[in-house]
């Protein structure tokens, strides 16, 4: 990717230097705020149950913040990201005035160990997430280098595609896509509700192909070998591969973001048509 040089986003909240020193004390679930987390949950190959053992585990203790100072490769990878965000709120920007809306910027916050959302808290292990309470995204980079090395999705775009993804979940948020689903969660069986988180899922897989067809064709900024290792990461975060690494076997109604196959097709679908009216995984009879 070319991105040196280029515009930086002014909504990248830097907490990586700050860490929680103190007792985290047990407790119930973080609240309605954890349910909701939970509920959308959006990050790219978790296990839920991990989500509401995190819950209870790490409800807010007594703490003090530690400062500590960043590497080189730490500020670089920083600006990597608000230089992608930056290139996604000009793409989302111009789409929502084509719909005749506004778009309002979500931030992006990097964390190491803890988040501290309007969602509740969250470590490291969860995965980036996006609390639709506080309209931010929450990215632990150490989460990026885990998934180059376990997941073999390797190169600076596959963080990208996780950053749109993410995003694309904001999208949904803004476009009422969040409110329709949280209505029907309670009415469904469990199973009824992973189909429909799927759907949700590969939905934003499709928002982040509909800006990468964009910061294609606008910028110059993405190639072609990109947008492999983009299609490569969207393979290596499907249910069916990471279940297939965790537990040896595959269970497709547990499956709450797609198979890889899936979410490599919805991802493509939105990077080759680049028209937001093809992205509706909810009715779409094949996924
Ligand atoms: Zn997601």
């Amino acid at each position: 990717m070319r991105w040196q040089g280029r515009r930086r986003s002014d909504n990248v909240v830097d907490r990586r230097g700050i860490r929680r020193r103190g007792l985290a004390i047990g407790g119930g679930l973080g609240g309605l705020g954890g349910v909701v987390v939970l509920i959308l949950y959006l990050l790219l190959g978790g296990n839920p149950s991990e989500v509401t053992q995190t819950f209870q585990a790490n409800e807010p203790g007594p703490s003090t913040e530690v400062g500590e100072a960043l590497s080189d490769k730490d500020k670089e990878m920083g600006d990597f990201v608000s230089v992608v965000l930056a290139d996604i709120e000009d793409v989302w920007r111009a789409q929502f005035r084509k719909l005749g809306k506004e778009y309002r910027e979500p931030r992006l916050v990097l964390f190491a160990d803890q988040a501290d959302s309007a969602c509740g808290y969250s470590s490291a292990a969860v995965g980036p997430f996006y609390c639709p309470e506080d309209e931010n995204v929450y990215l632990d980079l150490s989460f990026f280098e885990d998934m180059q090395r376990e997941l073999d999705a390797p190169g600076d775009f596959a963080l990208a595609y996780v950053i749109a993804h993410e995003v694309g979940h904001h999208v949904q948020n803004l476009l009422g896509v969040n409110d329709q689903v949280m209505s029907l969660q309670g009415r469904l069986s469990e199973r009824e509700s992973n189909q429909l988180m799927v759907r949700m899922e590969l939905q934003a897989d499709f928002l982040a192909g509909l800006w990468a067809h964009y910061a294609q064709l606008e910028t110059d900024f993405l190639d072609s070998a990109d947008i492999e290792e983009g299609i490569n990461a969207a393979g290596a975060v499907g249910d069916d591969r990471i279940m297939r690494q965790t537990q040896g076997d595959v269970v497709p109604d547990a499956f709450t973001h797609g198979t890889s196959e899936q979410r490599v097709r919805w991802f493509k679908k939105g990077l080759n048509t680049g028209d937001i009216r093809q992205g509706d995984t909810f009715n779409a009879t094949r996924l």
